[in-house]
C-alpha cells in the first residue's frame, strides 16, 4: 500500500489544530463534510462584500455595505431603556447615524471619540428617511484600515458558526498549504497561464471582486482542471487496468449474423451496422472491450447487442445481458427467443425467481456449455453463476447503475468484454465524467417510417376529458400507458396514487381494461399483468415509473403522465420514448398542476418542441442545473466540489485527454509527473485511484 505523501499531512491532520477550531467549531464544521484542514481548502467563498472605501453613502445605492471616512459629530446616549445608543457621523457629502443596540456607552464613546475620524464599513439603509449603520462590521483609524481586504470573500456556513470562525480557521489552513510538484502538463499550464497550485488556493480564497468568484476566474479554473483531471485519471486508471486484464480475441464468421439478418422485416440502421463494426473490432483484438452504446430510445440497441452477443457464439463462446430490472429482463428474453431459435442458438434466461432445481439445471447447462446466450437481471454476476467460456457482457440500460458498481461489475468478470448500453442522453460533458473510462459508439439514426409523437400539455383540471378520450381511444382498440406522479420522498405516498388512480380508471373504462403495476407488486403478478399488456389484451396500464426503461409494445400508442412538471425531463422523454415506437400516430399526454411555474412550463415546452433526447438533456441541464437533473442523483455520477460540469465540459475534455496520454505513457505514474499526479490523487481522495496503483 503506498502512502499519503508527508508533504499533505498538515491538510489532513486534525481540525482542532487550526485556530479558533475546538470541539464545538468542529462539530459544526463536521456538519459541512469538512473535517480536516484540506476539506476547509476547497470551501471556497461564494461571494463578497464590498469593502472599497467610498467617498460618502450617497455614493452607494441603498441598502447596500458601504465604507467611508466620517467624522464623529455628535453622540446621543439613549433616551430610555431598550433604546440605542446613536452616534451622528459626516462623511464628504452627508451626515447619517450610527445605531447601538449593544456595546454600552463608554465602550462606542472609545472606538468613537467626539471630533476624530474613523474608518466606519458597515450595512447603510434608510430608516425614516435617515440614512443609518447599525452595528458597523468595522470600526478602525485610518492606520488599520489598511488590514481592511478591499474584497471581504464570503463563506458557506451551517447555523451557529459564523465568518469569523470560517475565515480565522481557513487563515491557518491556508498556512499549511505546501509546495508541490507541478502536475498539469506544462503546455496546457502555459497555454492557460495558470498559477501553481499553491498561489491558485490562495488566489480562490482571496477575491478581488465578484469576477474573481466565477469558475471563469483563472485561479477556480485551475482549481476545477485539477479536480477533473484526478477524476480522469482514476477513470484511465481504471481503463487500463481493464485493457491490460488479457481479454480473449473473439472472432466470428458471420453466419449466425447473416441468418438473423435475414429473417428481419427491416434492415439495420447506418448506425446500427457501424457500432456492431466498432464492437466487432473491439471483440476480435486481444484487449479487453469496455465499451459505451449510447442510443436514444427506440434506436435500435437491442439488435446491436444481439448481433454483438452472435459474434461471441460465433467464435465458440458464450454471452451474457443484464437488464436491470425483471420485466426487462423478460422481455429481452421474450424478442431475442424467435430470432436466437432462427440462427440455432441457445438462449436461456436466469433471475432471482427461479426454483433451486430449475435454476441447477440452468447452471449446469451453463458451466457445460451447452447455453449460448443467457438472459437475466443482477443475479447474473453471483459467484454461484460459473460460464463455461463466457466472452461478453452485454449491460442494460446501465444509468441504473453507478460508476463504482460499474467498475466492480468489471472486476467481477475474469477477461470479460463489456458492452454497456444506455439509453439516457447525457449531455457530453456528463457523459465524459460518468463514462470517461470507456469507448463510446453512438446510435445516432433512429429506424426509419417512425411518425413523430404528438405531445400535448393539458391542466389536471380537464382530466376527465382526458378519460373521456381514452375511453373513446379503447374502444377502437388501442394500447395506452399511465404514468402516475413520482410525488415526494415517500414510496408509499406515491403507490397510493397510483392504486387510486387505478381504481377510478377502471371505474370509468371498465374493470378489464386496466391493469396496474408498481414496485411492490410480487415479480409474478407484476409479469402477469405486463404479459397481458404485451399481448394487447389489456388495453390501459396504469403504471408508477416502473416501466420507465425499455418495455417495448410497438401497439401501444398513447402516454398520459401525470403531474410531468414533477419529473425530469430525461425521464419524460424515456417515458414518452415508450410510444411511438410501432407504425400508428403516438399521442403523448402531459398532465400538470395549476399554477404551473415559469421554469417549469418552459420545460415541459421543450417536450413539446422535441423529441430529440440530446437537446432535451442539454436544455435540462440548462433549465435546471446539475444538482437538479432527476435521476443524475441515481446515476452515480461522480460530484465536484469546485469544478462546475454546466459551464466547464471543455476542461473536462481537455482532462480526459490529458489523463489517457499520461496513464497511456505511465501507467503506473512513476514518471516525474506521475509521482506529481499520485500527489494530487492523494489530495482529491481517489481512494479507487490509489488503490488500483498500490495493486499493480
Ligand atoms: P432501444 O434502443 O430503446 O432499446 P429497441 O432495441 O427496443 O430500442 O428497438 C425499438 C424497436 O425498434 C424494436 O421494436 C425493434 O424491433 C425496432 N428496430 C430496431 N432496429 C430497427 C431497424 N433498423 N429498423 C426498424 N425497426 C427497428
Ligand atoms: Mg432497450
Amino acid at each position: 500500500m503506498t502512502a499519503r505523501p508527508e508533504i499533505l499531512f498538515p491538510l489532513f491532520a486534525d481540525l482542532k489544530g487550526l485556530p479558533g477550531v475546538g470541539g464545538k467549531t468542529a462539530e459544526l464544521f463536521e456538519k459541512m463534510g469538512i473535517t480536516k484542514p484540506r476539506d476547509l481548502i476547497f470551501t471556497l467563498p461564494h461571494s463578497g462584500i464590498d469593502r472599497k472605501i467610498v467617498g460618502s453613502v450617497l455614493d452607494v445605492p441603498l441598502p447596500r455595505v458601504a465604507t467611508v471616512e466620517v467624522e464623529v459629530v455628535l453622540h446621543k446616549p439613549p433616551t430610555a431603556r431598550n433604546r440605542p445608543h446613536r452616534v451622528m457621523v459626516r462623511d464628504e457629502k452627508t451626515e447619517f447615524q450610527l445605531v447601538f443596540f449593544r456595546g454600552g456607552g463608554d465602550w462606542i464613546r472609545s472606538q468613537l471619540p467626539m471630533g476624530q475620524r474613523r474608518i466606519v464599513s458597515g450595512k447603510i439603509e434608510l430608516f425614516d428617511g435617515l440614512a443609518q449603520m447599525v452595528h458597523p462590521d468595522h470600526i478602525l483609524t485610518r492606520n488599520d484600515a489598511e488590514m481592511l481586504a478591499a474584497f471581504e470573500p464570503v463563506y458557506p456556513l451551517t447555523a451557529g458558526l459564523t465568518q469569523k470562525t470560517m475565515s480565522k480557521a481557513l487563515a491557518g489552513a491556508l498556512e499549511r498549504v505546501p509546495s508541490v510538484e507541478e502536475w498539469i502538463e506544462p503546455s496546457l499550464l502555459a497555454e492557460k497561464r495558470w498559477a501553481t497550485w499553491m498561489e491558485a488556493v490562495g488566489a480562490a480564497h482571496a477575491p478581488s471582486s465578484g469576477t474573481d468568484l466565477s469558475p471563469a476566474a483563472p485561479a477556480r479554473q485551475r482549481l476545477a482542471y485539477d479536480e477533473l483531471l484526478s477524476h480522469q485519471v482514476t477513470l484511465a486508471l481504471a481503463r487500463a487496468r481493464l485493457k491490460k486484464a488479457k481479454g480473449k480475441s473473439s472472432k466470428g464468421d458471420g453466419r449466425l449474423r447473416q441468418k438473423v439478418l435475414e429473417s428481419l422485416p427491416f434492415d439495420p440502421t447506418g448506425a446500427q451496422l457501424r457500432s456492431v463494426n466498432e464492437i466487432e473490432v473491439d471483440l476480435a483484438d486481444p484487449f479487453r472491450m469496455s465499451r459505451l452504446l449510447q442510443g436514444d430510445v427506440g434506436s435500435g440497441k437491442t439488435l446491436v447487442a444481439l448481433l454483438s452477443m452472435l459474434i461471441a457464439v460465433e467464435a465458440g463462446g458464450q454471452a451474457a445481458m443484464m437488464a436491470p430490472t425483471e420485466i426487462l429482463a423478460r422481455q429481452h428474453y421474450a424478442s431475442l427467443s424467435p430470432l436466437a431459435e432462427t440462427a440455432g442458438v441457445r438462449l436461456e434466461i436466469l433471475t432471482g425467481r427461479h426454483r433451486a432445481s430449475e435454476r441447477q439445471y440452468i447452471l449446469t447447462r451453463l458451466a457445460a456449455g451447452e447455453i449460448d446466450i443467457l438472459v437475466g437481471t443482477h443475479s447474473l454476476f453471483q459467484k454461484t453463476v460459473a460460464f463455461n467460456d463466457l466472452r461478453l457482457a452485454v449491460v442494460d440500460e446501465q444509468h441504473r447503475f453507478g460508476v463504482n458498481q460499474r467498475m466492480e461489475l468489471a472486476a467481477k468478470g475474469q477477461a470479460v468484454d463489456m458492452l454497456v448500453m444506455t439509453a439516457t442522453p447525457i449531455p457530453r460533458s456528463l457523459a465524459l465524467a460518468q463514462y470517461g473510462d470507456m469507448d463510446v459508439s453512438i446510435l445516432d439514426e433512429k429506424p426509419p417510417g417512425r411518425q413523430p409523437i404528438k405531445t400535448v400539455m393539458v391542466s389536471a383540471g380537464r382530466i376527465e376529458e382526458v378519460v373521456t378520450h381514452l375511453r373513446q381511444a379503447v374502444a377502437e382498440g388501442k394500447q395506452a400507458y399511465w404514468v402516475c406522479p413520482l410525488v415526494g420522498t415517500s414510496e408509499l405516498v406515491e403507490l397510493t396514487a397510483a392504486i387510486e388512480r387505478h381504481r377510478m380508471l377502471r371505474l370509468a373504462l371498465g374493470e378489464e381494461n386496466v391493469g396496474l403495476v408498481h414496485g411492490q407488486l410480487a415479480a409474478h403478478e407484476k409479469d402477469a399483468v405486463m404479459a397481458e399488456f404485451i399481448a394487447g389484451d389489456l388495453p390501459v396500464l396504469v403504471a408508477t415509473t416502473v416501466i420507465e426503461v425499455g418495455v417495448d409494445v410497438p401497439a401501444a400508442t398513447i402516454m398520459v403522465i401525470e403531474q410531468a412538471e414533477h419529473f425530469g425531463l430525461a425521464q419524460l422523454h424515456q417515458l414518452r420514448g415508450r410510444v411511438g415506437r410501432g407504425r400508428d400516430a403516438s399521442t403523448c399526454l402531459l398532465l400538470y398542476d395549476t399554477p404551473l411555474g415559469e421554469t417549469a412550463r418552459a420545460r415541459l415546452e421543450i417536450m413539446r418542441e422535441t423529441e430529440d433526447g440530446f437537446r432535451i438533456a442539454e436544455e435540462d441541464l440548462r433549465l435546471r442545473g446539475i444538482g437538479d437533473l432527476l435521476g443524475v442523483q441515481q446515476s452515480g455520477l461522480p460530484r465536484f466540489q469546485v469544478a462546475d460540469l454546466e459551464t466547464q465540459g471543455e476542461l473536462m475534455r481537455a482532462a480526459q485527454a490529458d489523463a489517457r496520454m499520461l496513464i497511456e505513457g505511465d501507467p503506473d505514474l512513476a514518471s516525474p509527473r506521475g509521482k506529481a499526479v499520485r500527489v494530487l490523487l492523494y489530495l482529491m481522495e481517489r481512494d479507487r485511484a490509489i488503490r488500483m496503483l498500490s495493486v499493480g
